[in-house]
């Protein structure tokens, strides 16, 4: 694959950066990432991932724009609220940079839909609030072996996790959360509130991550680090990194190490 003259001047800053350069902008726009909840943190992802040259966009979420959202989903607009989510970004990308191909989904994820929804990605970004969803995201990306970049935000604080749960020794979100919220536990921000700039910096830093993980291999960007929770502090500001270990008992990945 090459890229045209005018996909060059697109991604100039990013090809003469040693870190990713022409062989990673190739690598970036050959990948395929599918982004699960298209709220306070997808929503900046994809302004990121799409701007990063992702040939390949797979966007999932039931959801419909309220007016609730603006003050942190930034790819919608007061003309976008009562309108899908899906249908909605799909609109903002067309818009963006219509070389990219977007394939959109309204429907809820489940463990039942959730390995066709990320069917053929290289790396899926979820940004969902509820452990029901992460969780059948997560153990479909165990069983297709697709890294997983798991995101969270909540009023002050984030969480960003790089998670591949199919090679040996690596943990995956179960190994993190475990099994007790498998039930529906929406951990909403509607009571607890949530300031928008944080979203901002969880869902752009986990584009960063996404992206690392995508230039593995033809790129000096840095290892993916799987299994590291990194936790924003948006107060502080501070950051600090865990290390989630495999569980050996987890029923997700247990078998794959
Ligand atoms: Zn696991």
């Amino acid at each position: 694959m090459t890229l045209s003259p005018a996909r060059l001047d697109r991604f100039a800053r990013h090809i003469v950066l040693p870190e990713v350069g022409g062989a990673g902008q190739v690598r970036l726009a050959q990948s395929k990432v599918a982004v699960i909840g298209l709220g306070g943190i997808g929503s900046p992802a994809l302004q990121y991932l799409a701007a990063s040259g992702i040939g390949r966009l797979a966007l999932v979420d039931d959801d419909v724009v309220d007016v609730s959202n603006l003050q942190r989903q930034t790819i919608f607009t007061t003309r976008d609220v009562g309108h899908g989510k899906a249908v909605s970004a799909r609109r903002w990308l067309a818009n963006f940079d219509d070389a990219l191909s977007v394939d959109v989904s309204d429907a809820r994820i489940t463990a039942d839909n959730a390995p066709a929804m990320i069917a053929g990605a290289d790396l899926v970004l979820d940004g969902t609030d509820n452990f029901a969803t992460r969780l059948a995201v997560s153990d479909a990306c165990v069983a297709a072996g697709i890294p997983l970049i798991s995101a969270a935000v909540g009023r002050f604080q984030g969480q960003v996790g790089a998670f591949a749960g199919h090679l040996p020794g690596a943990a995956c979100y179960r190994c993190f959360v475990g099994d007790a919220f498998d039930a529906e536990d929406c951990d909403t921000c509607a009571d607890d509130g949530m300031l928008g700039a944080m979203a901002g910096w969880t869902g752009t830093f986990a584009a960063l991550q996404a992206i690392k993980v995508l230039l593995e291999g033809v790129s000096t960007l840095g290892a993916p680090g799987w299994g590291q929770l990194h936790i924003l502090d948006g107060l502080g500001p501070a950051m600090r990194t865990i290390r989630i270990a495999k569980d050996p008992a987890c029923r997700a990945c247990s078998s794959a190490a």
